[in-house]
Order: C-alpha cells, then structure tokens, then sequence
C-alpha cells in the first residue's frame, strides 16, 4: 500500500497500528468475552506494507524506510518472520485494547507478547542530546528489521498506563471493529469516520425507517 493511502484515525500510533486491517467480525454475541478477531482483510500482507504504514504514522522516516528496504531485500527470510511477529503483536495488542475497553483482565498469553516487544524496543530506546533539548531516540535505528515495531511498542505502554485508556473505544460499523481515542467533547464518538461507518449507519437506519 502506498504511504498516503493509510487512514490513520486511531489517535494513537498503537491503536492505528491495530487498524491495520480492513475490518473485524465479531463471533458473535456470546457471553463474556468477545474479541471479535475474525480479521477481515490483512492490511500488511508483505513486509513493506509494515514500513508503508510506519512510515505514515510517523513511525518511521523516509530515509529510514527506504534503508530498511534495502536490508529486507536482501534478507527476505529476516522480513517474513519480523512481519509474522507484526501480526502476532497487533493481535495480542487488539486483545488487550479490547480487554480494557471492556474491563476484562487481560490473558496473560497476550501480555507476554506485549512484554517482550516492550524489551526489545526499551534495550533500542535512547536518550539523545541535541540543540539544548533531550530528545528520546533509537539505537541504530535502521540495523535493525523490527524497528517499525518499537515505537508501537512504546505507544502502547504510554497509552495503557495512561488515564486516556478509558477514552479507547471500538467502531460500532458492521464489518469494521476498529479502534479509537473518543477525544470528542463529551465522549461519544461512536465510529471510525463519520463519513464512513457513521455514513452506512445513518444510510441504514433512513432504509429501516423508509421500509417499516
Ligand atoms: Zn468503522
């Protein structure tokens, strides 16, 4: 996917990191626990779809994803199992966004994959010195393949810990599932995009009302 086609609504760089997908369908209304994870299309099929969107978000620079290019080009093995661990951390991330917008404890199967991408990028993260201000950075931040996953990581840890975790929410829009920081007013931001989900709702309901 081309850089500037991403939609990044989430508000937070983890939670677009969990939008990388076309949508999610729930189970079903069971009891208890629903995480709704049957993924409907998977945004990042190759591995350069992850620096697309980390270069979008702002997760990665220009310079930076063009350089990671060119090493997983010529490490296509190194890019495949970095991408699987992508996909495998945006599950365990959904999981447990879904967990603490529901106020379910979350597995601790998926809160190890939390913990050991938070290792991987706290042993990169640095604190740089530079024009009179500290500035948090990475080591060596284009050696490494899995380096677009280290500042969702930090995202993640910034925004669980956070008061702004009980603003996260999930679209209502059939088919979508996506998740969000309700920054609205009075909290009560029900869709992705209004122009979007919010739009097929509105559209839905002026059918239902036209038929019945
Ligand atoms: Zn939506």
């Amino acid at each position: 996917m081309p850089v500037t086609t991403w939609k990044l609504i989430g508000g937070r760089l983890c939670l677009d990191f969990v939008n990388t997908v076309g949508g999610r369908v729930s189970a079903g209304k069971r009891r208890g626990r629903d995480y709704a994870d049957t993924v409907l299309r998977d945004k990042l099929p190759r591995y350069s779809d992850l620096l697309s969107w980390a270069e979008a978000g702002g997760a990665l620079t220009r310079r930076e994803s063009l350089q990671l290019a060119r090493r997983a080009a010529a490490d296509p093995q190194a890019a495949a199992s970095v991408l699987a661990r992508a996909v495998r951390f945006r599950a365990a991330l959904y999981r447990i966004f879904k967990s603490a917008a529901g106020n379910w404890t979350p597995e601790p199967a998926v809160m190890r994959i939390l913990q050991r991408e938070l290792s991987v990028a706290g042993a990169r993260e640095r604190l740089a010195y530079a024009a009179g201000a500290f500035v948090r950075t990475w080591d060596h931040p284009t050696r490494a393949l899995d380096r677009a996953l280290w500042p969702v990581a930090r995202s993640a840890a910034e925004l669980l810990a956070s008061n702004s975790l009980a603003m996260v929410r999930q679209c209502a829009g059939d088919e979508c599932g996506w998740m969000f920081l309700d920054s609205s007013r009075n909290h009560s931001r029900q869709w992705c995009d209004m122009k979007d989900c919010g739009n097929r709702a509105k559209v839905r309901r002026f059918r239902q009302r036209s038929v019945g």
